[in-house]
């Protein structure tokens, strides 16, 4: 792909930017920067403020300006949907981007979050996916985001629990027409089947941000599943420090964070760079910055 892009600035280093508001938390440049420096690539990234009301404004802006491509954050994912003139599948499926690339005239939409949450569990946990059963928690946009690429690892049965049951099944009915051979359900917390014994809990809601945990039955921790929550801090979030006292295995979404931006990396410039180093150097530094 690298080969039909639109060149940047001559001279120049090719210039990223994450786009968000707020943004001036993002850890995004930090990680970026140590890819480029890694895979040895010429480029600048950092934060970009958009108005809450001028994304597309602000992204025309920085393409007009010979930017190559963008991370889209909170809350403008579904706008980066709208604005892109082509989309990959898993963009399409997700309903959101998170990964923009100017190429030419064409502004390519991709959403690189569920690849990430995969490829932390996969990779760097070295925990399979295939023919494990899934509870999926939540169904907003990162839920929406990480089910196909989960289904894509060949589950043995994937359940979506959501407060609101409607978004829920609206999200189990068009995975399972994508996906006819997998078992996929919906249902509300408190109807979560009791008898099925989860090799995986991945917390997809926002939940943690309040520090809150929904109300899940006991039952969903008697295999001892992997506890995954996409949420991550200094410290065990409260879905993890529920799910370390039942003896869950825990991780939180920090190695997702790192994986989705080493996919955007990838299709901006064609290499992959190593994940690993950088994300012990940022739960380093942020378990340093929080004393924890
Ligand atoms: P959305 O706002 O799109 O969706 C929120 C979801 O959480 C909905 O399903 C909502 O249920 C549910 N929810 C909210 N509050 C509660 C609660 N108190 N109890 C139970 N359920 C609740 O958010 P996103 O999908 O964008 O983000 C979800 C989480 O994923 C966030 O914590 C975010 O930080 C994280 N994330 C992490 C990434 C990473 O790289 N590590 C990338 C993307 C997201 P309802 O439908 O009923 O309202």
């Amino acid at each position: 792909m690298s080969g039909s892009m639109q060149t940047g600035i001559p001279n120049q280093p090719d210039q990223y930017v994450v786009i968000g508001n707020p943004i001036a938390h993002s850890k995004s440049p930090r990680i970026h920067a140590c890819f480029a420096a890694e895979t040895a690539q010429r480029l600048n990234y950092s934060t970009l403020l958009a108005p809450l009301d001028g994304f597309v404004a602000t992204a025309e802006a920085f393409r007009a300006a010979g930017g190559r491509g963008a991370n889209v954050t909170v809350p403008f994912k579904l706008e980066a949907f709208a604005y892109a003139t082509r989309l990959t599948s898993r963009a399409q499926a997700a309903g959101a981007v998170n990964t923009l690339m100017f190429d030419g005239a064409d502004i390519i939409g991709d959403n690189t979050d569920g690849l990430g949450l995969v490829n932390d569990i996969v990779r760097n946990a070295g925990i399979p996916l295939q023919a494990k059963r899934i509870l999926l928690l939540g169904a907003g946009g990162a839920a929406r985001g990480a089910l196909l690429p989960l289904l894509e690892q060949q589950p043995a049965q994937l359940i979506i629990a959501n407060r609101t049951l409607s978004k829920a099944q609206q999200l189990a009915q068009a995975a399972q027409a994508e996906f006819p051979d997998l078992v996929v359900a919906a249902c509300t917390f408190d109807t979560i089947p009791t008898d099925c014994a989860f090799d995986m809990i991945i917390n997809a809601t926002s939940a943690s941000l309040q520090d809150a945990v929904p109300p899940l039955p006991g039952s969903v921790w008697q295999a001892q599943p992997l506890a995954y929550d996409m949420m991550y801090g200094a410290t065990p979030t409260a879905f993890l420090q529920v799910a370390a006292q039942h003896a869950a295995q825990c991780r939180d979404g920090l190695g997702m964070l790192v994986e989705q931006a080493a996919a955007a990396f990838a299709l901006w410039r064609g290499v992959q760079p190593a994940t690993g180093p950088v994300l012990h150097e940022l739960r380093m530094e942020m378990q340093v910055a929080e004393g924890a």
